[in-house]
């Protein structure tokens, strides 16, 4: 079902011959999914207006959604943008390559089509050899929004890409699972403050510490509140979310348990099929349904890795009810949240503390 040519390799042994035919179908106009840290991207030449068409219409992307312009070597910057202030200049001093996207007012030579009609411009230094070898063989300015079907969950391995755009696109370079599995931070330089824009693996307190100040976009803080939208435009839409019915129950561990437990009690009761996102710490308090261990509490990188995976786990076993704990963990917790919030389409129930009555 696959036309998309699928080649296999280690950031430690990459496929120097695949990389290069990949840079030469981007140069060409052609579409290329390649790994990174945070998760698969789907890459065109980002200087191509045609191509960054091609990448709306394969995800189905609506164009109004900016995508991120991904480089593999600091210098490469300077021409995507009409000045670099003191501060993101400090921010990406210390963290690229790594998970942060930078929001900057774009140059000339960055088409509208590629940041979907604004006059900012996104851009990223990924932290993964295949990644940067591919940036470098394809010109050096890759557009790439995550390598979904838009909507879906972003794609974590190069599975994931197959399954969602394996006949969109000509090329996969397989790097195996992504080491972080979440979104890059984005933090925006266009206003006086640094904001951010979206939540990622590179935390609020660390970008305190670089930059000083650091506001929170406000549409991310207010969910439910259209009247204040998010700033970045991809924020807005449904996003990682399963086919499922996904609601997070919150609250007391103990009332939490009990809660999801009755509830899928009465779907299987039903007829109807129902599972649960839990830890290695509580899956034993679940004895029925789909249940999905998405990691230990105390190990905050494996849940991040673990979620776009497990949510798509749900889509191939059909499971038409999804209940999942909530993941407020000290680092990664709000960029957990941030995305879980959103696959459940903020249904988020606070379990009532009395009634187990399993117990
Ligand atoms: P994705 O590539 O799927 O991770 O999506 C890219 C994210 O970056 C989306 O949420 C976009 O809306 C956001 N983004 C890209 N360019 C800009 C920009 N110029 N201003 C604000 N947000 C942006
Ligand atoms: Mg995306």
């Amino acid at each position: 079902m696959s036309r998309a040519e699928i080649v296999s390799m280690t950031e430690d042994c990459p496929d120097l011959q695949a990389i290069h035919k990949a840079g030469s179908i981007l140069q060409s106009g052609g579409l290329v999914a390649f790994p990174t840290e945070t998760v698969y991207g789907l890459g065109g030449n980002a200087l191509d207006p045609e191509a960054a068409k091609k990448i709306y219409l394969a995800k189905g992307r609506p164009s109004d959604n900016p995508l991120i312009v991904h480089i593999a070597d600091r210098e490469d910057l300077d021409l995507l943008v009409s000045g670099i202030p003191e501060e993101a200049e400090r921010l990406i001093s210390r963290c690229w390559p790594g998970p942060l996207t930078i929001i900057l007012q774009k140059s000339g030579i960055v088409p509208k089509e590629t940041t979907g009609g604004l006059e900012t411009v996104a851009v990223r230094f990924p932290d993964n050899r295949i990644a940067q070898a591919f940036i470098r063989a394809s010109g050096g300015y890759v557009a790439a929004p995550s390598a979904n079907l838009s909507g879906r969950p972003s794609p974590t391995s190069a599975e994931h890409v197959a399954e969602d755009l394996g006949d969109r696109i000509d090329m996969i370079l397989d790097g195996g699972p992504a080491k972080i599995g979440l979104e890059s931070t984005i933090v925006d330089f266009t206003e006086d403050i640094p904001v951010i824009l979206r939540p990622g693996y590179l935390g609020p307190e660390k970008l305190r510490e670089i930059l000083g100040e650091v506001k929170m976009d406000p549409g991310l803080l207010s969910e439910a509140d259209a009247n204040t939208p998010p700033k970045a435009p991809g924020m807005r839409y449904r996003h990682y979310a399963p086919a499922g019915d996904l609601k997070i129950i919150e609250g007391e561990p103990a009332a939490v348990y009990a809660e999801i437990r009755n509830r899928i009690h009465a779907h299987l009761q039903a007829g109807e099929t129902a599972g649960v996102i839990c830890t290695e710490e509580s899956r034993g308090e679940y004895p029925e349904g789909n249940v999905q261990c998405i990691g230990s509490r105390a190990e905050e990188e494996t849940i991040a890795k673990h979620l776009y995976e497990i949510l798509r786990g749900f889509d191939e076993a059909g499971t038409a009810y999804i209940y999942s704990e909530s993941f407020y963990t000290p680092l990664m917790g709000q960029a957990i949240m941030n995305r879980l919030i959103k696959a459940a389409g903020h249904q988020v129930i606070t379990a009532e503390q009395k009634g187990d009555s399993n117990g």
